[in-house]
């Protein structure tokens, strides 16, 4: 079996250090990647120091995935050696549920597999994500990238780029809706790119006073310092819908009210704790929906994809070093991010 080398947490409170483990040679219906970029999602924080609870260790984490294709085996016929592709979060699923039928595998039913910290068929063991030099994947969760965007700009939109997709897509966005986008970090800057690609007038709701000319830049028509109770008052009753990716708990009555009759405020951000309980008055008054959203189907990324690559979307990255991983996570801790780590694997050395 091929040896990989990657970055793990051997423990909640440890930062992430060299590894190396091995890949399953492919089976006849793998592909083998080498990794050329990963993304660095916010969830791998969580994960990596044990917030949701159930990491098993060591973890290496990693789910925005970008690479070419080095080995298939027999019965691939999607890919070939040299192609572009991607893995997001998902690397299988049952296939059989209600869900999996209708392209929902991120619903499934009976759990799907996580592209890190799953549990895995082959080995037995825990599914070893993408801080890695190479994976290898069942060609149904694989992706097509098209090589007309900046590669490593692309990584970002198999977690982030998909997980604002899919609900901006499910609650109908489109031309002349009004979108809030709560958080400027690695998904609320994707959800500002495809609300404004999709038609919408764009609200961006930050608590970071120095990310309004970015955010301006990214596409939002309106900034709005959500700490700044005038600016906020502005708002109430006006927006259509509401996408909110911060990851930590606060209070969601302030966003709840700037719906107007029938609009949705959907959470993506998954906080360690949860948030306080928002007043019910406040749903019931304008006949208001909180809901949740989780990444999305194997068929709608790739339908993301490709709405990227014909809109020009890409991930504002900043690239790091695998050395750097740990100061990355401290400084995603501080809403310092501009606006998606990715890690450069070329820069993986064996130790
Ligand atoms: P990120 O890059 O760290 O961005 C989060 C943003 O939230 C920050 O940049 C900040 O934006 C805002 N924020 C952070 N702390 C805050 C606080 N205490 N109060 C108010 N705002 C705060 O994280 P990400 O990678 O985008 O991920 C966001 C969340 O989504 C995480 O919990 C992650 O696990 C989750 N997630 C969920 C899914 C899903 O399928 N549902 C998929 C991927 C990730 P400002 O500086 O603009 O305020
Ligand atoms: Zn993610
Ligand atoms: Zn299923």
């Amino acid at each position: 079996m091929p040896k990989a080398l990657g970055f793990a947490a051997q423990a909640a409170d440890k930062p992430l250090e060299y590894f190396e483990f091995e890949r399953r040679d492919p089976t006849e219906n793998d592909v083998e990647i080498e990794i050329a970029y990963c993304g660095v999602c916010h969830s791998d924080l969580h994960q990596a120091r044990n917030e949701w609870g159930g990491t098993v260790f060591p973890c290496v984490p990693g789910h925005e995935i970008v690479g070419k294709v080095t080995r298939v085996g027999k019965k691939v016929t999607k890919y070939q050696v040299g192609d572009t592709v991607g893995v997001g979060c998902m690397v299988d699923s049952c296939r059989t549920c209600a869900n999996c039928e209708d392209g929902y595998e991120q619903y499934c039913d009976n759990g799907f597999v996580g592209t890190y910290n799953g549990e895995d068929k082959h080995s037995g063991g825990v599914t070893f994500g993408g801080y890695s030099n190479r994976i290898t994947v069942d060609q149904d969760f694989v992706l097509k990238v098209s090589d007309k965007l900046d590669l490593a700009g692309v990584a970002p939109l198999l977690c982030a780029g998909i997980t604002t997709y899919s609900p901006l897509r499910h609650w109908g966005v489109r031309d002349g809706h009004k979108v809030g986008v709560v958080g400027l970090g690695g998904l609320g800057h994707m959800a500002v790119k495809l609300a404004k690609a999709m038609g919408a007038e764009v609200v961006l709701f930050t608590t970071s006073p120095s990310k309004v000319e970015d955010a301006k830049r990214l596409g939002a028509d309106h900034v709005v310092i959500s700490k700044d109770e005038e600016q906020m008052k502005a708002w109430r009753n006006r927006l259509d819908f509401i996408l909110n990716t911060v990851a930590a708990p606060h209070d969601l009555d302030a966003y709840l009210t700037l719906l107007r009759l029938n609009g949705t405020m959907t959470l993506v951000g998954v906080p360690a704790e949860s948030h306080p309980s928002p007043a019910v008055y406040n749903l019931i008054a304008k006949r208001r929906s909180l809901a949740g959203s989780l990444i999305g189907g194997i068929a709608e990324t790739q339908e993301m994809l490709d709405f990227c690559a014909e809109h020009g979307i890409t991930s504002d990255i900043e690239m790091i070093a695998m050395d750097d991983i740990n100061e990355a996570y401290e400084r995603m801790l501080k809403s310092d991010v501009k606006y998606r780590f990715v890690i450069d694997m070329a820069t993986l050395k064996q130790k």
